[in-house]
């Protein structure tokens, strides 16, 4: 019998030749970082005095730009792109597809006797307009009122990448439509660090007197994904279609002896990673982090935290560029949440924090935060923040695939909570006037080796089971996707804090007769920690009882998409957006059906891909097996006319019966892919659709098919098997 296609990839991997080192040399560190990045050396070599002080200015600032000098920076990046190499410029935006979108002009330019010239002028830099009709917009515009609009972002720098024959100049946008309401995930984002900007300076300026004037979010993104064979991953159309796996027999290895996190790298994939980061470092991603994660076949990157807006453009940068570099390895990359059941998922931990102009981390607790009227404040503005609005930040992160993940303990559960660390604890702890042993056990940790020096103990412990933990100067939000922008996660966070600064300077405001500014916020501290924590809790968040305890704290626990999506224009949430201006109400909505049209389409493309899958490949190998079974039966009963046959007839009825449960299962996921054309359902409707019979259905199938696949022959099974994704490399 002729090899099946799985078995020549297989075959293929195992006789493929040694890893080829990279041609040339590459040079130092130091001299390639950030070398196609228009940044502030290229940017003061090239543009004059005036016009490079303004753009660093409304670079670090968010100040408006001087549109006088659009022409100068334009002839100065076109002058720079071009000696490089471009002969091409886009405006790159982030539309709601959760995707880049981008749009390449040459700089080619005639003049009227028929010379070339390269141009680029300030207005084609400030301002492109894509036909905005084919990006979703969730109702915001008909197609007869297309017309959309690219902005230049002047805070995050303009880059270069090279493709394989050339290269282009990408400039970061925000994109919006003609009536100026956003259509993408940048300019919520802009909109809230603006927000989070005034309502912080606005408060540390009570505190602290005027030498504040900007605060800005940082954030950094620990980066998960797994790596499979190209050769093997071609061969799955759920792969292709939905990123992830829809059928697949858990191994009988995958994670269990916990030899993967942190393990020795793989050469194929350390070569990988090597490429990646080389190609990252040019675009000024100071990519720091690599290792193991968890489950076979995954992995971690992180780099280092950046300016929030510019960190959210990276990382959508970092997962394009690990999709290209995978390529040219050999191997296909996925960003899914959830690409194999039975081993864990993908996350992004989004490390957050506020910044401000005196080089200040305003969550640094110092060594007496107790103290520190400034961290007190903002320390409790969060809690506030992340209490108020727990279910809003849960929709922030709510998706098909990451419903996958959250609560299915490997992950943060979706009852959002904080976990502040054994200090923090007593530092609450003794201003609510309680007894606690909290933060007793800062010091230093002996192994007992003497050669060893004895090592200075965290100021707090790690637990992994938050969705939102303090981790020494920061909070890391752990129940962000993998593949999903952190737009608007980051959006979310900006816009509640923000908030709550405000809320606390109104506070202050009120009570500033009422006594020493110490004591009124002092006073304002407690009483805002009093009412909110309940969001605090230090145990174990995989545990039944934190459900049943949360549920008798009140905390919200939205276990999937379809739970979470109304609460986005939950008035408490169209409130805040309004107050912060980062979303209109009309914005919100269109946003909410954006979302729901999104869900919706991935469950029925799942649900169709399903079908297909069952339909043209798993069935006939079920059928397959059926006859070669039966025939076998009969020959041996012609053979032997005596033997007892009674086990090949029982292998044969029990898959029988499994052919039989897989059809009707095939045929209700049929009706149900179908009845996804009643385009009459409200969207929230069709969200619980897929919920509610979708991905049932869906589930029962996959139930079958898994069965199947440890009952029939391996040499014609037609998928690739998890073993094989996950450990031939
Ligand atoms: P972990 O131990 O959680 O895996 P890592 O070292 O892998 O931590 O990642 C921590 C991330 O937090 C890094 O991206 C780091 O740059 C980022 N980070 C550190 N300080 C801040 C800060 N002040 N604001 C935002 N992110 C920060
Ligand atoms: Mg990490």
């Amino acid at each position: 019998m002729p090899a099946s296609a799985r078995r020549r990839a297989i075959q293929a991997i195992a006789a493929q030749g040694p890893i080829l080192p990279a041609e040339s040399n590459r040079g130092q560190l130091t001299d390639i970082y950030g070398c196609n990045v228009f940044n502030e050396r290229s940017q003061r070599q090239r543009l004059p005095k005036e016009a490079f002080k303004k753009l660093r200015q409304t670079m670090q600032t968010g100040h408006s730009l001087d549109p006088s000098i659009a022409d100068a920076v334009a002839s100065a990046m076109r002058d720079w792109a071009v000696e490089h190499g471009a002969t091409h410029f886009t405006h790159w935006f982030q539309p709601m597809t959760g995707q880049t979108a981008e749009k390449h002009d040459s700089f080619l330019s005639l003049t009227s006797d028929d010379h070339i010239i390269n141009e680029f002028s300030g207005s084609a830099l400030i301002r492109g307009e894509p036909d905005a009709s084919s990006f979703p917009s969730g109702g915001l515009r008909s197609t007869f009122e297309a017309r959309g609009y690219t902005q230049w972002d002047p805070t995050s720098p303009a880059f270069l990448r090279e493709g394989p024959n050339g290269v282009t100049l990408f400039i970061p946008t925000a994109f919006c439509s003609w009536t100026g309401e956003a259509l993408d995930k940048k300019t919520p984002l802009l909109r809230s660090e603006e927000a989070v900007n005034n309502a912080a300076v606005r408060l540390l300026n009570m505190i602290d007197g005027p030498q504040v004037d900007h605060v800005y979010s940082t954030i950094g993104l620990e980066q998960e994904y797994f790596l499979v064979d190209r050769r093997l991953a071609d061969l799955r159309p759920d792969l292709l279609s939905c990123g992830r796996t829809l059928f697949g027999a858990n191994p009988p290895k995958g994670q269990e002896l916990a030899d993967n996190y942190f393990g020795a790298i793989n050469e194929r994939v350390l070569g990988y990673m090597q490429d990646l980061e080389y190609e990252l470092w040019k675009l000024g991603i100071p990519a720091k982090t690599r290792h193991n994660e968890v489950a076979p076949g995954q992995f971690e990157l992180a780099p280092i935290f950046k300016k929030a807006t510019v960190s959210v453009d990276q990382n959508m940068l970092i997962m394009e560029m690990m999709r290209i570099i995978a390529d040219r390895h050999g191997m296909k990359c996925l960003m899914h949440e959830k690409p194999f059941n039975g081993v864990n998922g993908s996350g992004k931990h989004n490390n957050w924090s506020l910044s401000d102009n005196l080089g200040r981390n305003l969550l640094d607790p110092g060594i007496t935060p107790e103290d520190s009227l400034q961290f007190l404040l903002f320390l409790t503005a969060t809690i506030r923040a992340v209490d108020i609005h727990a279910d809003l930040l849960r929709v922030s992160v709510a998706s098909s695939a990451n419903d996958h993940r959250l609560g299915a303990n490997e992950a943060p559960p979706a009852i959002i909570s904080i976990f502040l660390g054994s200090q923090l604890e007593g530092v609450v702890d003794s201003l609510l006037g309680r007894e606690s042993d909290a933060g007793k056990h800062v010091g230093e940790i002996k192994l007992g080796v003497s050669a060893m020096p004895p090592l200075p103990r965290d100021i707090t412990d790690r637990n992994r089971t938050s969705p939102f933990a303090f981790t020494g100067n920061k909070f890391e939000f752990r129940a962000v996707g993998s593949s999903q922008s952190t737009a608007y996660p980051t959006t979310v966070l900006n816009a509640i804090v923000a908030d709550s600064l405000n809320f606390l300077s109104d506070q202050i405001e009120a009570r500033k007769n009422g006594g020493e500014l110490r004591d009124i916020v002092h006073g304002l501290v407690v009483e805002t920690l009093k009412k909110h924590e309940r969001v605090l809790f230090s145990g174990d968040n995989y545990a039944d009882a934190w459900t049943v305890e949360a549920e008798k704290r009140g905390l919200p626990n939205l276990k999937d998409t379809a739970s979470a999506l109304p609460h986005f224009v939950a008035d408490h949430n169209i409130a805040l957006f309004e107050s912060t201006g980062v979303f209109s109400k009309r914005e919100a909505e269109s946003r909410l059906n954006v979302m729901c049209e999104n869900y919706a389409q991935q469950i029925r493309i799942e649900a169709a891909t399903s079908t297909q899958m069952v339909s043209t490949m798993i069935m006939p190998a079920a059928l397959r097996q059926q006859s070669l079974l039966a025939q076998a039966i009969q020959q041996s009963r012609h053979a032997l006319p005596d033997a007892d046959l009674g086990p090949q007839e029982d292998m044969l009825r029990k898959l029988n019966a499994l052919v039989a449960k897989l059809s009707a299962s095939l045929k209700s996921m049929e009706s149900i892919v179908e009845s996804f054309d009643d385009k009459d359902r409200a969207h929230l409707e069709l969200v619980n659709f897929c919920r509610d019979e979708v991905i049932p259905t869906r589930a029962l199938l996959r139930q079958h098919v898994d069965l199947l696949e440890d009952l029939i022959d391996d040499s014609f099974w037609p998928l690739p098997k998890y073993r094989e994704m996950l450990f031939h490399r």
